[in-house]
């Protein structure tokens, strides 16, 4: 299935795990990391991001 919004999202998606192929497919992307108890990559910043961390006691321990 094809997304609408496919471009869009690729432009402000800030994802650096370059092999997945469910960047700029929101949708996948968030209910992936949400059945693994993690969240997208857009939730942390660019360095934080690029640890691969998206789990979400790295993301309390970020934002605590
Ligand atoms: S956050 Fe995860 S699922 Fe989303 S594009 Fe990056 S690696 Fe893929």
């Amino acid at each position: 299935m094809s997304c609408d919004n496919l471009i869009s999202n690729l432009a402000s998606c800030n994802c650096s795990y370059e092999p997945c192929g469910r960047k700029g497919k929101c949708c996948q992307c968030l209910v992936y990391h949400q059945r693994l108890g993690e969240l997208p990559a857009c939730y942390f910043s660019a360095a934080q991001e690029k640890t691969f961390d998206r789990s979400i006691s790295y993301f309390i321990k970020c934002n605590h």
